[in-house]
């Protein structure tokens, strides 16, 4: 019988920030998404304070006094390097892993003696090298093994109480009664929509979901639906992903910190985007053969004159090079540009990818590729080493208006030199 266990960082975003400052520990935290929008992070102590994820920045502004909330803005350079540190750990503890989210990673525990000692070991383990907390779920399925994650989490069972929870270590009639008492949109891949017309057919619990007819059920929904029950009988139906697909398209889309009104600004955020998103290519190993340049008044400023337009250009070559989408992407925006307007987003999508080794020359092309190759590879070592944007187009400009807002960002404690903790120690004489 198959073993699968699913790890999963408990209020990621907010554990990272608390691992850097304790004093946070026990006090109510949020971590605000790009621009300082909406909560993307609660910690605990803001749940209990009612404040919903998405709850956009302003509708709980009157709550951070009073409660004395802690309000970041998002770090991503952060989350990024502490979820490669969870996922190395994690890694450590099993023979085969799938990485499914930043703070979610599926591993294989099959054939161990003792899997609730293994998973105990594995939080701690992390908790000592990664400081974040982390519930683990188990189960004979990757549908189960979510589930039982959730019930460490919320502690719906008695054996949950140290954040790991076994399904298999349940009797049927026990695995029954608990699955009873989950409402089925708590299951993996049951959405809203799905949870309100399974209503309709008197499915409501996970149990009832269980329990339903698969063949109706697949008739009814997809062949997904039908996976999905007999996931939750206990029957493995999907196995890990241990490789995560090369993507098809790379897209990099932001607001701005401000609304802009002249075409340089906008082609500074472009030229910032672009190189994210080429940075992105490279690492997958991929070119681009072509790429889409979108631009975005304001929606939601009915009072201003809309614009929402977006542009195909296609590449002579396919290619990674920064200079070169940005070239192209520039050519796209200045077909976009109207002046008089007030812009509020842009975007590259990079498209038609394919590997970097069906790479074509082209006769009479007065672009070297191979020099630009080289320089791509020399500038991608120096930015690992020195962080991001530490070598980048001039074209990105100096002032960075189109920077987005991010007013309470913690530093990189993890990934900037200049960053990293400092710890005193004091010692007494005797
Ligand atoms: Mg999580």
């Amino acid at each position: 019988v198959p073993v699968f266990a699913l790890i999963d960082g408990n209020n990621f975003y907010v554990s990272c920030e608390r691992v850097f400052d304790p004093s946070l520990n026990r006090v109510p935290v949020i971590v605000l998404s790009n621009n300082d929008g909406c909560a993307v992070a609660r910690s605990n102590e803001v749940k209990a304070l009612g404040v919903k994820m998405g709850t956009p920045f302003f509708e709980f502004k009157h709550l951070v006094k009073p409660h004395n909330i802690q309000v970041f803005s998002s770090n991503y350079t952060l989350y990024g390097d502490m979820s490669r540190r969870l996922m190395n750990v994690i890694g450590q503890f099993t023979w085969r892993q799938e990485i499914y989210s930043v703070d979610e990673s599926f591993a294989d525990f099959s054939g161990l003696a003792d899997v609730r000692a293994h998973a105990l070991a594995l939080q701690h383990q992390v908790r000592q090298w990664v400081g974040i907390p982390v519930c683990v779920g188990i189960g004979p399925s990757k549908t189960l093994a979510k589930l039982a994650n959730h019930v460490a989490k919320k502690q719906l069972h008695p054996t949950a109480g140290e954040g790991v929870f076994d399904f298999g270590a349940l009797s049927t009639d026990a695995r029954d009664r608990l699955l009873s008492e989950i409402p089925v949109g708590e299951v993996w891949g049951i959405g809203h929509r799905h949870t309100a017309s399974l209503a309709n057919l008197g499915i409501a619990t996970a149990l009832q979901l269980k329990n339903a007819d698969p063949a109706t059920l697949r008739r009814r929904y997809s062949v997904v639906m039908e996976r999905t029950i007999r996931e939750l009988r206990g029957e493995a139906c999907m196995d890990l992903e241990e490789v995560t697909p090369a993507k098809q398209q790379i897209m990099v889309s932001r607001s701005f910190g401000t609304l802009l009104t002249e075409f340089n600004e906008i082609s500074e955020a472009l030229a910032y985007y672009v190189t994210h998103a080429a940075e992105k290519l490279r690492r997958q190993a991929s070119i681009a053969s072509a790429l889409l340049v979108f631009l975005h008044t304001n929606p939601f400023r009915e009072d201003q004159a809309q614009r929402h337009v977006s542009v195909t250009v296609p590449l002579i070559q396919a290619t990674d090079d920064t200079r070169v989408l940005f070239q192209a992407a520039q050519t796209g925006l200045r077909r976009l540009f109207r002046p008089g307007f007030h812009y509020h987003k842009a975007g590259v999508l990079l498209m038609d990818l394919r590997p970097s080794g069906s790479r074509q020359a082209v006769l009479f092309d007065g672009f070297d590729a191979q020099r630009g190759q080289r320089l791509m590879q020399k500038v991608d070592t120096v930015n690992r080493r020195v962080g991001r944007g530490g070598l980048r187009l001039a074209a990105e400009g100096i002032d960075k208006r189109w920077q987005l807002r991010a007013e309470r960002k913690s530093r990189h404690f993890t990934t900037r030199w200049a960053d990293l903790p400092v710890a005193y120690c004091w010692v007494y004489p005797c």
